[in-house]
């Protein structure tokens, strides 16, 4: 008797070790902060749950970083890691955040909007918990999420996710992803809320153009391209052809769909004045079939399965043995971002907006990402944000 209960304890506390082991890392994982450095453009920091106080509190709440020009014009608002394991987008705002000067209307940033998302990972998938960008002065580490918010912060899931107006039947992890739940309810489930928030901004502070930044597979058809509805449509169009002609990439518009609710580039437009669009850079990390999920494919995208693939026409990008690397990713969402904003202003001066000191995509091309981030131990403490 004694030996069998000595062999269950031991068991016990072998478990035990092994779930103590496993969760430490997953806790510091959903408590890390990335440091954001506000450049000489960020003049004011709000949170998202001033436009929607049940907001407050949450982990689903994130700061919300206002860039003012001293001229009068109109209002940007880009949005990145709506998927937080899309970082491209988390990348080139921090470069904005940084580096902008804004002479001209105002620029709003919220670099981390699904920021519960951020603060989980994908089980099973085996993703790395973080990525570093190399810099000057070492690496910057940063965290890698998953697409939708964490169970912990929303729970549980439904059966089926009925969107919210239109009651269109959704899959259950929908009522976690924040690229279905928009225009969302003040008092809906937390993502509701997140995308609720985002509207009010957008109504109260009569915002002009959205971005929303994302990431897709390259065997996904609606990847490296511009998604706009009917009323964005003229504008994605000439950035394209822009970007095409003077940058030397690909960048093709994909329409809205009308009849598939809940996502930012079909709500945004239809719930508010403002006009949206939906940015896709490729992502081979989040193909499937690939090798390992490693840091070094998050950075580099090099994998000889897709490459396989892409000999057989099975992508929808041309790729080649040099992958699809991050700062041509960085570098593809910066020039489409300031090109929708030009654009913007060349048709509506009145309500332009002029953003300076922001490297293209030959200039992050040729100089990478991590030449464009600042130390924030050696920024002004008072400068440097936690989110
Ligand atoms: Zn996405």
């Amino acid at each position: 008797m004694r030996r069998i209960n000595l062999i269950k304890t031991s068991m016990a506390v072998v478990v035990l070790a092994v779930m103590v082991a496993g969760a430490i890392p997953l806790y510091k994982h959903r408590h890390f902060q990335i440091p954001i450095v506000a450049g000489p453009g960020v003049t004011r920091v709000a949170w998202l749950s001033d436009w929607c106080p049940a907001l407050k509190g949450t982990m689903a709440d994130t700061q919300v970083f206002f860039m003012e020009g001293k001229l009068p014009g109109g209002k940007a608002l880009i949005m990145s890691n709506t998927h937080a394991n899309e970082p491209a987008g988390l990348l080139m705002e921090l470069i904005f955040l940084e580096n902008a000067v804004v002479e001209r209307g105002t620029l709003i940033l919220i670099p981390e909007f699904n920021r519960s998302a951020s603060s989980t990972t994908r089980p099973g998938d085996g993703y790395p918990l973080y990525f570093s960008v190399k810099t000057s002065w070492g690496a910057m580490k940063l965290r890698m999420g998953n697409r939708d918010a964490h169970p912990l912060d929303q729970w549980p899931d439904p059966d089926v996710y009925i969107h919210y107006p239109d009651k269109q039947l959704l899959s259950f992890i929908d009522i976690r992803n924040t690229n279905r739940t928009w225009p969302g309810r003040a008092r809906g489930p937390l993502m509701e809320r997140v995308t609720y928030a985002a509207m009010e901004l957008m109504r109260k502070e009569k915002v002009d153009i959205a971005l929303d930044l994302h990431g897709a597979e390259t065997m996904f058809p609606v990847t490296n391209c511009i998604v706009a509805p009917e009323k964005s449509a003229r504008i994605a169009t000439m950035v394209s052809l822009y970007v095409k002609a003077r940058e030397g990439f690909d960048n093709h518009v994909e329409p809205s769909p009308v009849g598939f609710r809940g996502l930012s580039h079909r709500e945004i437009g239809d719930y508010s004045g403002t006009l949206p669009f939906l940015l896709e850079a490729p992502i081979p990390f989040l193909d499937q079939p690939t090798g390992p999920k490693t840091e070094q494919f998050i950075l580099d995208g090099k994998d000889p399965l897709l490459l396989k693939l892409s000999k057989k026409n099975k992508l929808f990008v041309a790729y080649t043995a040099e992958g699809w690397p991050m700062d041509k990713r960085v570098g593809q969402h910066s020039s489409v971002s300031l090109e929708i904003i030009n654009q913007y202003s060349k048709k509506n001066p009145v309500r332009a907006i002029q953003v300076l000191n922001v490297p293209r995509y030959k200039d992050l091309v040729a100089n990478g990402v991590g030449f464009y981030l600042q130390d924030p131990a050696k920024a002004e403490p008072s400068r440097v944000y936690h989110n």
